[in-house]
């Protein structure tokens, strides 16, 4: 059906030093009193900026002086998707997305819900009006069993699918948050077979990125370590009605740093173009990979997706 992803996984590729420079970067912050919520935003957003593209920060981001989305949905309905979570930096995401008044979708993978904090981080997104999504277990490749240590899982069948999907409704059940009604694949690996089994479950598919132009799936490829500048260039040059952008909070934090930053200037064209945000999304978004008329060599660009 697939062959096995040729580019190295997003959540265990090596990524030199960065995530554990990120922890003590984070700690370091919080033994100086930034605090998660705040300042800290606004301390490590125009640092982002910085680093992904060279300018310098605007007054307004220094100070965050947000300026929030609009309610004018007259334009349409935009829905933010967020994926591999939680993280370490899933904090700040939600202090700016609040900030921003902007509601998304988080496609969690239930392994890394693996302390009280990161519990907090999930709760909390339940709580303030975000949706949470099933991203699986720990990222296993749904279609062909490859796990993210590189090796391929044996058996691998309906069983260990629905496992793997199964798992992290009952964690987060067990956090008091809705059974999601939402799945994402990791790397977008899908196969009608494996669809079928989710939808049994009572999962409805939401692809990360479509193989059709009028898709309307909009991959900010944040996890390549685009600088923030080119994720809002990519994004912008695409958003419009029931458009789907996807971003990552489960990546190392310099990433998730990025897409943070990248939420003001996105915010700022959707309410040029008064379009809003919603959770809700459109009944299809299947970005066009499970129709039978899409030939097998697009299909198998899922597997080089995050
Ligand atoms: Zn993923």
């Amino acid at each position: 059906m697939s062959t096995p992803p040729t580019k190295p996984d997003p959540l265990s590729s090596p990524q030199s030093s960065g995530p554990w420079r990120s922890r003590i970067a984070l700690a370091m912050a919080m033994v100086l009193g930034f605090g998660v919520f705040g300042v800290a935003t606004v301390r490590l957003v125009p640092r982002a900026m910085d680093e992904g593209n060279g300018r310098q920060a605007t007054v307004a981001e220094l100070t965050g002086a947000w300026r929030p989305i609009n309610n004018d949905c007259s334009g349409g309905k935009v829905v933010f998707t967020f994926d591999d979570g939680p993280d370490e930096s899933t904090a700040l995401l939600l202090d700016q997305m609040k900030a921003l008044n902007v509601h998304g979708v988080f496609f969690v993978n239930s392994v890394n819900i693996n302390s009280p904090e990161r519990e907090a981080i999930v709760r909390r997104e339940a709580a303030e009006g975000h949706i949470v999504g099933n991203h699986t277990y720990d990222h296993t490749d749904l279609v062909t069993g490859v796990a993210t240590s590189g090796l391929t899982l044996s058996p691998w069948g309906p069983e260990q699918v629905a496992n793997e999907l199964e798992q992290v409704s009952a964690r987060l059940e067990g956090l008091g948050i809705s059974r999601p009604r939402l799945y994402r694949p990791p790397y977008g690996s899908i196969s009608p077979g494996v669809d079928e089994i989710a939808r049994k479950l009572g999962y409805r598919l939401v692809m990360s990125w479509g193989v059709l132009a009028d898709s309307n799936l909009v991959d900010s490829l944040d996890y390549r370590g685009l600088g923030s500048r080119d994720i809002v260039d990519r994004v912008v040059a695409a958003v419009g009605p029931d458009t789907i952008i996807t971003m990552h909070d489960g990546q190392n934090i310099e990433r998730t740093m990025n897409s943070v930053a990248a939420l003001q200037p996105i915010v700022d064209q959707m309410n040029e173009k008064r379009l809003c945000s919603t959770t809700d999304v459109r009944p299809d978004a299947t970005g066009g990979v499970l129709d039978p008329d899409v030939p097998p060599e697009l299909r198998g660009h899922s597997l080089d997706e995050g």
